[in-house]
């Protein structure tokens, strides 16, 4: 591993997520991504391109407005400082493969849906759309597995998994979680797609269990599950081989 192309994609990987932390928040609004400029949402200033440097300018800052000194939400900072951290982790488990290209893919989508669904409930299609024609160009010109069929019946499990939920559940889940586990099933194939599932349930179940004592969730009440979904997502992409085959070994 070359150390200065470490440190030249942790900081891409700050950069991404921080664009992704933009374009969640703004294609959830129904805006466009590219403008107009940042502004602080409180006295409605432009942010100057200094104060733009993920994680740095925060810190300098001390994590208020230059202009108003609003406090500016800690969720930018730990969300660029991720995808810093994932983005590495991607390279020194994957090398510059296009499993690499893959994963970089993965993460900044789960980035984008995470912020989208945490501000305003809701996924954009197009954000989905976007991914899975990344999958499929991926595929066609460089990544080798998932094979295509596999991709398919991944895709098509996804689907219908989702969709029999939303039957049963009567809007336990909706159409944005349909199309992020199509598009998922397409990237994962069913056997990885069915561990993003099981981890998602059990991260999403996991923070109901230790925040609903503080009231923030209560029952009948829809809740962001995006987050869950790309907890889930991630762990599949580190770990969901060594999971499945401890799995396996039990059948
Ligand atoms: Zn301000």
């Amino acid at each position: 591993m070359s150390i200065l192309l470490a440190v030249y994609i942790t900081a891409a990987g700050m950069i991404v997520s921080s664009f992704c932390n933009v374009a969640g928040m703004r294609l959830a609004a129904g805006g466009s991504v590219w403008r107009p400029p940042s502004r602080c949402p409180v006295c409605i200033q432009p942010i100057k391109k200094r104060d733009l440097v993920p994680c740095c300018s925060y810190l300098y800052l001390g994590g208020k407005c230059r202009f108003c000194k609003n406090r500016i939400s800690a969720i930018y900072p730990l969300m660029e400082g991720a995808g810093g951290v994932l983005f590495f982790l991607a390279y020194a488990r994957f090398g510059l493969t296009a499993e690499f290209a893959a994963a970089l893919l993965l993460i900044s989508y789960l980035f984008i849906i995470t912020i989208s669904d945490i501000t305003a409930m809701l996924i954009p299609d197009r954000v989905s759309l976007l991914f899975l024609l990344g999958a499929v160009l991926l595929k066609f010109f460089w990544l080798e597995e998932p094979a295509w069929t596999e991709s398919f019946i991944g895709a098509v499990a996804g689907f219908f998994l989702l969709s029999a939920i939303i039957m049963t559940t009567r809007g336990g889940m909706g159409g944005g979680d349909l199309k992020i586990f199509t598009a998922l099933g397409f990237f994962f194939g069913p056997c990885l797609l069915a561990v993003n599932f099981a981890a998602a349930v059990f991260t999403a179940s996991m923070v109901v269990f230790l925040l609903y004592p503080f009231g923030i969730f209560k029952i009948g009440k829809p809740f962001p599950f995006a987050p869950a979904i790309a907890a889930g997502g991630i762990f599949t992409l580190f770990a969901g081989e060594i999971c499945l085959k401890w799995y396996l070994s039990f059948l």
